[in-house]
C-alpha cells in the first residue's frame, strides 16, 4: 500500500503544473511499458526512496474553470477524508483570496498534515510577497515555483517525512476491494456476502481509517474486505458524486491485493469503469471484473460472448482478466466471484522456480529472438522472477535498451500461456548481464 497525497486549491494556482512536474518522469517510463493512456490527475511519485500517490483533486471536479465555492469545499472535504497528507496550494500573484480563506478554515480543523505551498514564487520579490499567506493561520509555508521547480525539494523533504512507511501490508489473508461506479451494486454484493448486521457492527462513525478491513469467513472462503467505509457513509454523502467514487477507489485499490471491479450490465464498461481498471492495473493489483445485474439484460446465446469481447477491447492489451456475469439480486454466481478472486490472489503471489522458467522461456526466445535494433543483435541469456509481492520478471541480456515494447509483450504473452497469471498485471524488465 502507498500513502496518498492530495493537492487542493482553487483553479489556476498551478496544481496541475506541480502535479505534472512530480509524476512526469515516472509516468513516462510506465507509459512506455504498458502503452496505457494515463489519468492526468492521479499518479505515483517518490522522493528519498518513499513512494506515494499524488492526486490533483482539482482535475476531478468538473468545470474547474468556473468552479463554485461549494465545489471546492466538497473537494477539500473529500481530500481530507481519503488522503494521508494534503498540499494546499495558493498563488502569490493573486495574493490571499476569499476562497483561500474558506479552504484554510476547513484545513485548520484537520488533524492530518497540511502543507501550505505558495506557488508562482519565481523570484525574490515574490518571496517577500508570500509572507502575507501567514494570515491563513496554517503556520509555516513553502515557497514554490512549479514552473521552474524551485522549492520543490524543501516541500517534498517535509512531506515524505510525515508519510507512513510504504510497504506491502503483510497478511496471510487475501485483501479484496470491491470498486466501481456508484449504483453498480457494490454494497448489495458485500451485504449479500457478509450480511447487513455484521457489516453495521464494524461501522464506527468518525473513527480513523487505519483499520479498514472487514474479516470475512464463510462457506470455506476467508479474506479481508478492504475499505468499504465509503459505502457505510452513503447516507451522509450524495453518492452520485463521481469524484467521490474515484477518491474512494484509489484508497481501496491502494490497500488491496485483488480488486473486484463491478459494473452495471445495463450501463456498460464506460470510461469511468475503465479509469478504475487502469488504476488497479498500474498499482499491480489483481483484477476480477463482475458484470452485475445480468438479470436485467435480455440475453441470447451470444450475449456473454459479445459483452466479453467489448470489455476485452477496452482493456487491451491486458486482456487476461476474468470476466463474470452475475446478479447480486438473484445471487447468481456471487460465490463463484469470490472463488475467482481467490484464484487471482494465488496467481498474484505465485513464484515460478527459476529453472523451470528458463527451461520454458529460453527455447521460445531462441526460436523467436528480439528483432535486431539499429543493426544490433540482442542476446537474452537468462531470466528470473523477482522476489516482489506481485509478478515481475527480469530478462538478462547484452543490450537491454534495444528490446522494444512489442517484444516485451511477446514475452509476457508467453509467460501467460505457460503459467497461470490470469487477472494479474505482469512487469517485465530487461537487465544488463
Ligand atoms: P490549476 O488550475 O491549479 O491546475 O493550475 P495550472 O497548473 O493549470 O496553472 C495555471 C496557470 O498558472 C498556467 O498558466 C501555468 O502556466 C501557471 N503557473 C503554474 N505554476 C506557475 C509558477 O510557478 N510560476 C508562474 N509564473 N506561473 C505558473
Ligand atoms: P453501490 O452504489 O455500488 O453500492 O450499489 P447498491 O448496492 O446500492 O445498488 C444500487 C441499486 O442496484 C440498488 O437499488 C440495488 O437493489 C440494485 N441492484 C444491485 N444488484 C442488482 C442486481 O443484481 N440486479 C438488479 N436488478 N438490481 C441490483
Amino acid at each position: 500500500m502507498g500513502a496518498i497525497v492530495a493537492i487542493v486549491g482553487r483553479p489556476n494556482v498551478g496544481k496541475s503544473t506541480f502535479f505534472n512536474r512530480l509524476i512526469r518522469r515516472r509516468e513516462a517510463i510506465v507509459d512506455a511499458v504498458s502503452g496505457v493512456t494515463r489519468d492526468r490527475h492521479y499518479g505515483k511519485s517518490d522522493w528519498n526512496g518513499k513512494e506515494f500517490s499524488l492526486i490533483d483533486t482539482g482535475g476531478y471536479v468538473l468545470g474547474s474553470d468556473d468552479i463554485f465555492e461549494k465545489e471546492i469545499d466538497k473537494q477539500v472535504e473529500l481530500a481530507i477524508g481519503e488522503a494521508d497528507a494534503i498540499i494546499f496550494m495558493v498563488d502569490v500573484e493573486s495574493g490571499v483570496t476569499g476562497m483561500d480563506e474558506d479552504v484554510a478554515k476547513l484545513l485548520r480543523k484537520v488533524n492530518k498534515p497540511v502543507f501550505l505551498a505558495v506557488n508562482k514564487v519565481d523570484n525574490a520579490q515574490r518571496m517577500a510577497d508570500a509572507v502575507e499567506f501567514y494570515a491563513l493561520g496554517l503556520g509555516e509555508y513553502y515557497n514554490l515555483s512549479s514552473i521552474n521547480g524551485s522549492g520543490t525539494g524543501e516541500l517534498l523533504d517535509a512531506l515524505v517525512e510525515v508519510l507512513p512507511d510504504v510497504k506491502e501490508e503483510e497478511s496471510e489473508l487475501p485483501r479484496f476491494a470491491v470498486v466501481g461506479r456508484p449504483n453498480a451494486g457494490k454494497s448489495s454484493f458485500i451485504n449479500a456476502l457478509i450480511g447487513e448486521d455484521r457489516y453495521i457492527v464494524t461501522d464506527i462513525a468518525g473513527t480513523t481509517r487505519d483499520s479498514i478491513d472487514t474479516r470475512y469467513n464463510q462457506f470455506g472462503f476467508e479474506f479481508n474486505l478492504v475499505d468499504t467505509a465509503g459505502i457505510r457513509r452513503k447516507s451522509k454523502v450524495k453518492e452520485d458524486l463521481e469524484f467521490y467514487s474515484v477518491m474512494r477507489s484509489i484508497r481501496a485499490i491502494e490497500h488491496c491485493d485483488v480488486c473486484i471491479l463491478m459494473l452495471d450490465a445495463t450501463r456498460g464498461f464506460d470510461g469511468q469503469v475503465e479509469n478504475i481498471f487502469w488504476l488497479a492495473q498500474r498499482n499491480n493489483k489483481g483484477i476480477v471484473i463482475l458484470v452485475n445485474k445480468w438479470d436485467l439484460v435480455e440475453k441470447d446465446t451470444n450475449s456473454v460472448k459479445e459483452y466479453t469481447a467489448m470489455i476485452k477491447e477496452a482493456i487491451s492489451p491486458f486482456e487476461d482478466v476474468p470476466i463474470l456475469f452475475i446478479s447480486v439480486m438473484t445471487k447468481q454466481r456471487i460465490y463463484k466471484a469470490i472463488e475467482t478472486a481467490v484464484d487471482v490472489y494465488k496467481n498474484r503471489s505465485k513464484k515460478v522456480v527459476t529453472r523451470k522458467l528458463n527451461d520454458i522461456m529460453l527455447p521460445i526466445i531462441e526460436n523467436t529472438p528480439p528483432p535486431a535494433y539499429k543493426g544490433k543483435y540482442v542476446k537474452i541469456k537468462f531470466c528470473t522472477q523477482l522476489p516482489t509481492p506481485y509478478p515481475q520478471f527480469a530478462f538478462f541480456c547484452n543490450l537491454p535498451q534495444y528490446v522494444r515494447d512489442p517484444y516485451k509483450r511477446f514475452l509476457e504473452n508467453k509467460l501467460r500461456e505457460h503459467f497461470d497469471f490470469t487477472g494479474v498485471p505482469i512487469t517485465i524488465f530487461m537487465r544488463k548481464k
